[in-house]
């Protein structure tokens, strides 16, 4: 850790890899050989399509995408994909929403302003508290729904799913995969689409990996605008307009770390999963201080939420973790406690340090 940086468990933009900041650093005022910022290049010279081309490259390879998907550089946010995914698949049809935080709920809102959509499984009336199972998740999707929307991780409650979710073959399976893509092994094939707001595991805040099936492209209705239409970024190879080209230069930037530096998505997981455990042992060894949020089968590796007894102690956790130089602790407004976001960047010394102080502050506060 450099001496002027804290840890981070901001839950999105989140933490970068150290060595990815300090490479855009050194390249920001001149790149070599060029002798311009990434800010200030060309989208169509040799530099950013060399760029453009490694960082789609060494994605596929991290993610082991087939060739039957492309891989797409957006804008947006994944709020816009929320709409897009309506526009370009929805069709006549009614989709199916498995509702298991604030953002499966966004997307729901955003599908039904578009057209019809039905809310196939939702644990909002629990509090958004865990993923369904296997088999109700099977009982509840219609066998005419046009696709199937989850949320891989719910980024607020800290809830999310072990693994991708089973829905029956023909039916088109789309993920918001926003604060999970990246920190482990998916299994793209299963998936029509998966997209994920860069600014979790893969970059900053401007630019959106959606990654398409081939079989949606031929559905997507023509009055669709051109930059609402998946089609217009497979075929332009994602420059049809002015692409945000610094933050996908730090993506690439972060697929080369995961590929060199940590080793691909398998070690990554078990890095990650490591991290979570140092905190979801401390909550659960003291019970009757902290209370997890997440049932223990759906909980987040990425954002781990709980509860201390009073607001009062939750505000005085926030606020002495952050002279501690731990931030950004303070739970989603809408459903307060304590929330701390794992990126893959967060390094284990994060989470150690993160966990210690739990400990120390439970010794200090229960009665
Ligand atoms: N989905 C999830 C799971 C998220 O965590 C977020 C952002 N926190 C969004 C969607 C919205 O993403 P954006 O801000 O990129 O539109």
């Amino acid at each position: 850790m450099q001496p002027d940086r804290v840890f981070n468990f901001g839950a999105g933009p989140g933490t970068l890899p150290l060595p990815v900041l300090e490479r855009a650093q050194r390249d920001l005022v001149a790149l070599p050989g060029l002798g311009v910022s990434p800010l200030e290049v060309s989208h169509r010279g040799p530099w950013f399509r060399d760029v453009i081309e490694r960082a789609e490259a060494d994605l596929r390879a991290l993610l082991e995408i087939p060739a039957s998907h492309h891989l797409l550089f957006c804008q947006g946010g994944a709020t816009m994909q929320f709409a897009m995914v309506a526009m370009n698949l929805a069709g006549a049809g009614t989709s199916d929403h498995v509702v298991t935080g604030s953002w499966g709920a966004k997307a729901l809102a955003e599908a039904e302003r578009l057209g019809n959509a039905r809310v196939a499984w939702s644990d909002e009336a629990e509090g958004f508290r865990r993923v369904p199972s296997t088999e109700e998740l099977a009982g509840a999707i219609s066998s005419d729904a046009t696709f199937v929307h989850v949320t891989s991780n719910e980024t607020v409650q800290g809830v999310g799913f072990p693994h991708t979710p089973i829905v029956p073959e023909h039916v088109r399976l789309v993920a918001d995969a926003s604060s999970d893509l990246l920190s482990r092994p998916v299994d793209v094939r299963r998936h029509a689409v998966l997209y994920a707001g860069a600014q979790k595991n893969a970059g900053p805040a401007g630019v959106t990996i959606a990654i398409v099936r081939d079989d949606v492209l031929k559905d997507v209705p023509d009055q669709v605008p051109t930059m609402l239409d998946y089609r217009t970024y497979v075929d332009h190879g994602s420059l049809y307009n002015t692409p945000p080209v610094f933050a996908i230069y730090v993506v690439g930037l972060v697929a080369r770390w995961l590929l060199d530096d940590v080793g691909g998505l398998e070690v990554m997981r078990e890095r990650n999963r490591g991290k979570a455990a140092l905190l979801y042992d401390v909550v659960d060894g003291a019970p009757h201080f902290f209370r997890g949020h997440a049932d223990p089968g759906s909980r987040s590796l990425m954002n781990v939420t709980f509860r201390l007894p009073s607001d009062e102690l939750e505000g005085r956790f926030v606020e002495e973790a952050a002279k501690g130089g731990m931030i950004e602790l303070k739970g989603h407004r809408s459903v307060g406690g304590i929330r701390a976001s794992l990126y893959n960047a967060m390094p284990i010394e994060g989470a150690r340090a993160l966990a210690a102080f739990m400990r120390e502050f439970r010794d200090r506060y229960a009665d």
